[in-house]
């Protein structure tokens, strides 16, 4: 599968050379690893804040590629989606998956060597086994009361 994000050109190893808010526009989307996991719906507990991942997905997410069907427009779709940017990532990270590159490097971590920035190859991160290629379900079969029995165990 290609990568349908532009890594093209990009100096080596540039997220760690950089702090996260001094990042061009293509150096912060290339940091996307295309796992599709923050397009899973998501179980907060009001009491501890913990974040559960479910594997029922957005609706407009198609797991054969991990890639939101609808990504230019999605706002019309769904309006609640988060554009994640420098300056609103303290406020995300912590629901993040655990293995995205956006809340690791903000946890002040490493890339996995699986990361297509690192691999080379978009194709890495579905052989590591953490994109959610193939085994997702979609919200509109699950009702939302049923959401708790389809969580999963991170990091995947
Ligand atoms: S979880 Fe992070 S790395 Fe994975 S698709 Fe979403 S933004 Fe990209
Ligand atoms: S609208 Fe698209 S980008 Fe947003 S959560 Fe749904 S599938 Fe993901």
């Amino acid at each position: 599968m290609s990568d349908p994000i532009d890594r093209a050109g990009l100096a080596p190893r540039f997220w760690e050379r950089k702090p996260l808010r001094k990042l061009n526009q293509q150096e912060w989307e290339a940091l996307c690893d295309g796992c599709g996991k923050c397009c899973l719906n998501k179980l907060e507990d009001e009491d501890t804040g913990d974040v559960a991942l479910t594997r029922v997905a957005c609706r407009l997410l198609d797991d054969a590629n991990c890639r939101c069907a609808q990504y230019e427009i999605r706002h019309q779709f769904v309006p609640e989606c988060i554009v994640l940017k420098p300056d609103n990532l303290d406020s995300h990270a912590y629901w993040m998956p655990q293995t995205c590159a956006y809340r690791l490097l903000w946890e002040g971590k490493p890339l996995y060597d699986w990361h297509p920035l690192l691999s080379g190859t978009a194709q890495s991160v579905h052989d590591a086994g953490v994109s959610v290629q193939g085994w997702t379900v979609p919200e509109f079969e699950i009702p939302e009361d049923d959401w708790e029995d389809h969580i999963i165990e991170e990091p995947i």
